[in-house]
């Protein structure tokens, strides 16, 4: 059936397309229309073949390394005759000493969203292209994502499409296409041409998928440190890729903690510290984070977007390589598996593996979401399609603790609420490999003061993402059957227990998810707790470090960043008695009227009583959907807006009822603030710490800690200095502080050896 006809024949035949089974795949047309789909920039190129290079131009690696390596060429089903890949000249096989895979495959009109240099495709309007098709065609339907799934309201119907492999094809489920599989088409601009469902059109799809041929190195090691040009030759186009390998620098730090504070901002930490009191201009009670010595900026872009999301982010700290929006550990490539793209090698592996180093991972989110499985995950695609994926990945990863939220994605499909599609019990996998699980803060507790304590430890306290420090501490009846979470400070110092075991060092990354999870939703309060809850995590690491491992360093930084300030006060009994928003916005206060704001801290845990305040902050995100703010925290966790029958978030009515309006300034199927712009703080302290000052992209921060850690996965032990080179070094020095600090170095770089293996 061709879309084309349908549409220019009679009323009956347009009636058609209200019946729910067309409706469905109307709203899978929409839906597509947001994905994230690497797009192309072979646009301007016709007249060459299109080539691929991962990892891309202006890559980073530490020699030794491992990565994989693929180049695609795109429109042609098998390799032209002339094609080459040399480095530095020479034919890539002999250079790396391993022939390549070839693989040929096909993708369905989707095209790279960058080119080898890095630059976007000169247009992406994919969504607005493709939204227009719809509209002109059926009339307005709003799509939200959530994850790789997504989701549609269509004349006050829901319909929910669920991912697969490829990122054109969805499951439909529910309805009358309950099972069936849907299919995208894209033409070579992005532009949505149309969709089947179950093998039958309901659209043109004028655009047959690409052919491509490619070649794949798996698990080569970076070479010596240099320079090195790759350049690949196919059916006359030459493309290069110009890759660094750094020279490994000598440290002396053992251990590394990052603390990842999702979405963190200067402006958040500014409010947090300001709502614990200030007087005169200084503060009452400052953040631990203020007293950190080193302090950076880092940018955050990926290299197909300006907007940063966590996955590319925490992977560029996590393996020095910048990334795809939605990608961990790897480039993304067009294969149809998002897990078979090629991998960059994270911090946590080089460390296990030249270094028997223990690796911890704590977080209060569902542990597979993109931030804590940065540390150890690989994959194209961060949505529920590879989450589960990401569960398996940190058992064969070895990661010897994990604690977090997540147990949907632990239990087999059989459970209730199980979000695997296979039958595996990975809690029970997790034991049987030695594990000792616990489900719930009191479990912990008994694991932790146990004669012999674990040295593998997966805590898993929730089915999802933990409930914030507010909904734990304060309005429990918000975390359910939940009622037994350890909070971030007790997960972070039983990690750092169980991992200062081991002799030869950790690596330990603690996220603290929902500062960004809660100020999507524009929640200040929850947001600005759980980043004080952070700062004490962080508090409680560094008193643990100075008893137990003065040798390790602590970086402290954002993935990415949100739109939050505080611009004045608001006098709330002005605001509340105020029944126009004329009327409610005299309480706002600025400049010298806006004095400070009053929340107590009767209990003296450094957390604010937020209810309990008279005058507020007067804070704001810079983006969001239509919604009110009253400037108050809310007894629920907040949900803006809502979706009104046509799809389109409008305000949420039982949301800050008596709060003033704020018209959306996003797109009408956004339903909640999205990260901005702005380069995220970096603070440090410990050894190697100075490192991080300055302005940086945040892959740098990699490189920081491995050479905090004097890191060379090049060599044997994975060391930049032997024992002798550090005797030799010493007897150099000339001063006798010098020669202490090498004697030092030597003494604990000697250590570390001896403890070895
Ligand atoms: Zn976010």
């Amino acid at each position: 059936m061709q879309y084309a006809n349908i549409v220019k024949r009679t009323g009956e035949n347009r009636r058609m397309f209200k019946n729910r089974f067309v409706r469905k795949a109307l709203v899978v047309l929409a839906l597509a229309a947001i994905m994230v789909v690497p797009f192309a920039s072979i646009q301007g190129q016709t007249a060459e073949i299109p080539v691929l290079i991962l990892p891309v131009d202006n890559a980073n690696f530490l020699p030794g390394a491992f990565f994989d390596f693929r180049v695609e060429v795109h429109t042609i089903a098998e390799l032209p005759e002339d094609f080459a890949v040399t480095v530095n000249g020479e034919p890539a096989a002999a250079f790396f000493g391993a022939e390549a895979e070839e693989e040929t495959f096909e993708f369905g009109g989707r095209v790279t969203r960058f080119d080898n240099s890095g630059t976007p495709a000169a247009d992406f309007a994919i969504a607005s292209l493709a939204l227009q098709y719809y509209n002109t065609a059926f009339g307005v339907a709003e799509v939200t994502a959530d994850g790789e799934n997504l989701t549609a309201v269509v004349a006050g119907e829901t319909v929910v499409l669920e991912a697969t492999d490829d990122p054109l094809v969805f499951t439909a489920v529910g309805g009358a296409a309950d099972g069936q599989a849907v299919t995208f088409g894209l033409n070579e601009d992005g532009v949505v041409t149309g969709f089947q469902v179950a093998g039958q059109d309901f659209g043109k799809m004028d655009r047959q998928p690409t052919p491509a041929a490619s070649v794949i190195w798996r698990q080569l090691q970076a070479p010596a440190p240099g320079e090195y040009v790759v350049e690949v030759t196919a059916g006359g186009t030459t493309r290069t890729a110009t890759w660094t390998v750094r020279e490994p620098v000598a440290g002396t730090a053992r251990n590394v903690i990052l603390f990842v504070a999702d979405g963190m901002t200067v402006g958040m930490l500014t409010a947090a510290r300001a709502a614990r009191g200030m007087t005169q201009g200084l503060p009452d009670n400052p953040l631990y984070i203020d007293s950190m010595p080193e302090v950076g900026i880092a940018s955050t872009s990926s290299i197909d977007s300006l907007m940063a999301d966590s996955a590319n982010t925490a992977s560029s700290l996590n393996t020095g390589h910048i990334g795809s929006v939605n990608a961990t550990g790897s480039y993304s490539d067009n294969t149809p598996s998002s897990l078979d793209d090629p991998r960059t090698e994270t911090l946590a592996s080089i460390l296990q593996r030249t270094r028997d180093y223990a690796i911890g991972v704590v977080t209060t989110a569902d542990y597979s979401d993109a931030t804590p499985a940065s540390v150890w995950a690989h994959g194209r695609n961060r949505g529920d399609g590879n989450r589960a994926a990401y569960v398996v990945q940190s058992l064969e990863s070895g990661i010897d603790v994990l604690m977090g939220g997540g147990a949907r994605r632990l239990l087999p499909q059989s459970a209730e609420g199980s979000r695997r599609s296979d039958d595996r019990d990975m809690f029970a996998e997790f034991e049987a490999a030695g594990y000792t699980v616990v489900t719930t803060a009191t479990e912990l507790g008994e694991a932790m003061g146990a004669d012999a304590m674990p040295t593998q430890l997966l805590g898993i306290f929730h089915p999802g993402d933990l409930n914030v420090w507010l909904d734990r501490n304060v309005y429990t009846e918000n975390v359910g059957d939940f009622t037994d979470q350890p909070g971030l400070v007790d997960m972070t110092t039983a990690a750092l227990d169980v991992l200062g075991q081991n002799p030869n060092g950790f690596y330990l990354m603690v996220e603290a998810a929902s500062v960004d999870k809660q100020i999507h939703p524009l929640d200040q309060e929850r947001a600005l707790s759980d980043l004080i809850e952070f700062d004490q995590s962080i508090a409680a690491a560094a008193a643990w470090v100075a008893e137990n491992a003065p040798d390790t360093l602590i970086v402290v930084t954002a993935d990415h960043g949100h739109g939050y300030d505080v611009y004045g006060t608001v006098n709330l009994e002005v605001f509340n008695a105020g029944e126009t928003d004329e009327e409610r916005r005299v309480g706002i206060r600025v400049y010298a009227a806006a004095g400070y704001p009053d929340y107590p801290d009767a209990d003296g845990d450094g957390q604010p009583e937020w209810a309990d305040a008279t005058i507020a902050f007067a804070g704001a995100v810079n983006n969001g959907p239509t919604h009110t703010e009253n400037y108050q925290v809310s007894e629920v966790p907040r949900v803006p807006a809502v979706q009104d029958d046509a799809g389109i978030y409008i305000d949420n009515p039982d949301d800050d009822a008596n709060g003033i309006f704020f018209a959306g300034n996003l797109g009408p199927g956004d339903s909640t603030g999205v990260h901005t712009l702005q380069d995220v703080p970096v603070y440090a302290m410990g050894p190697g710490a100075e490192a991080v000052s300055g302005h940086y992209h945040q892959r740098e921060l990699f490189f920081v800690m491995a050479a905090a850690l004097g890191l060379d996965p090049s060599a044997e032990d994975g060391m930049v200095l032997s024992a002798t080179d550090l005797s030799t070094a010493g007897i150099a020095g000339t001063g006798s502080l010098v020669i202490a600090a090498f004697g030092l170095v030597a003494g604990l770089a000697i250590g570390r050896i001896s403890r070895r293996k």
